[in-house]
């Protein structure tokens, strides 16, 4: 019900709850992750997504081992704490060698001071389990939505983009020990409310430890900008958005919800307004500057134009606004995982 148009009073009642329950369980804390977006190399043809293997009209990256441990070490340096290593879906020997290779060099240069995350989509058991042996502890593949028929209308319908091995990978991701972290897109073409309510059971039913969620946004170089005039008004995306994450709060207190940068495409202010009601987690990009035009999964996308040290001095001036104080130097464990796991 509070999914749907809520009255003014609910919807603010359903924020200041959320809000007051993350202040308790997990604090008015953020916690950065440098996102380092290191190839938009993608083998899929997810029919959403901007850098779809199709698309003729991306310049396609890979960058370089030393580019991606500097980027690593501007996250250190900035006392980020943790990084992200993000790209398009690779599955070969080479891929998987290569990403253990950097995980144990930026384990090795950091310290041991960076936390890692990963967000290199469908892989096998082998190479999961390899990634985590290297040292990598957290692991972020999103269902997109738990509805298998909607998930195959999104989808091109052959065996690279099956619904049962995505949720296969995500068994695969916690039996290999990782902190998993899974989410969805909220306005999606054939999407209804009801999927919505059920994508909030499936990530409590699955024990997640982390959640990235975002309004869809259309990138008219894909199947979907045919679909633009018929989706929810941004606005409602958005505030669809923002009643999602405060419910993901409230059913599941102590996970981390990462406020994400297509909240921003919307408004400017949208990530600040996420971390009010619910999000913990910011992902600040490190990537290079020059490559991120690149790496556009939908149109408007924020801060292609900037640098790392532009988006480090906004960060702390968005938290400090909305009175978040920044763990810097932290890698920001969920203390879901750690509350089961009793560390
Ligand atoms: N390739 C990996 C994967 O798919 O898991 C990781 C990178 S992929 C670009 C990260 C996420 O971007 C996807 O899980 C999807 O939810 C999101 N995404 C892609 N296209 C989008 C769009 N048009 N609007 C909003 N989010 C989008
Ligand atoms: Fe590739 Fe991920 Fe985009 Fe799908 S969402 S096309 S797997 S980068």
């Amino acid at each position: 019900m509070l999914l749907l148009n809520s009255k003014e009073d609910e919807y603010t009642q359903l924020l200041r709850t959320a809000s007051e329950i993350k202040n308790k369980h997990v604090g008015n804390i953020v916690y950065l992750r440098g996102l380092i977006e290191f190839s938009n190399i993608c083998s899929k043809n997810c029919y959403y997504c901007g850098i779809r293997k199709s698309n003729k009209k991306v310049q396609r990256y890979n960058l370089t081992d030393e580019e991606i441990i500097s980027a690593a070490n501007f996250a250190l340096q900035h006392n980020y704490g943790s990084i992200v290593l993000q790209s398009g879906e690779v599955q070969s020997k080479v891929f998987s060698k290569r990403i253990e290779s950097l995980i144990k060099a930026i384990k090795r240069t950091s310290d041991n001071k960076l936390g890692i995350t990963l967000s290199c989509g469908e892989q096998s058991e082998e190479t999961y389990k390899r990634w985590f042996d290297a040292g990598a502890h957290r692991y972020l593949l999103r269902i997109e939505t738990s509805n298998k028929e909607l998930y195959d209308k999104i989808h091109p319908s052959d065996s690279l983009h099956s619904f049962e091995n995505r949720l296969e990978c995500i068994h695969f991701l916690k039996k290999c020990g990782y902190q998993i972290g899974t989410g969805i897109m909220i306005g999606l073409p054939f999407q209804c409310i009801e999927d919505l309510a059920d994508d909030l059971l499936f990530m409590k039913d699955i024990d997640i430890d982390m959640c990235g969620m975002g309004p869809f946004l259309i990138h008219n170089e894909t199947p979907f900008a045919q679909y633009d005039d018929s989706l929810l008004p941004l606005n409602e995306r958005f505030e669809l958005t923002l009643k999602m994450i405060a419910l993901l709060r409230i059913m599941m207190p102590d996970i981390n919800i990462a406020s994400t940068t297509a909240l921003q495409a919307i408004d400017k202010i949208g990530r600040e307004k996420a971390i009010q009601v619910g999000a913990n987690i910011i992902m600040p990009n490190v990537t290079p500057g020059i490559y991120r035009n690149n790496y556009k999964l939908y149109e408007n996308k924020p801060c292609t134009d900037e640098d790392a040290v532009e988006c480090s001095s906004c960060i702390e001036i968005r938290m400090k606004l909305v009175g978040a104080e920044i763990a810097y130097g932290k890698w920001g464990d969920s203390m879901h995982f750690k509350q089961k796991k009793n560390i």
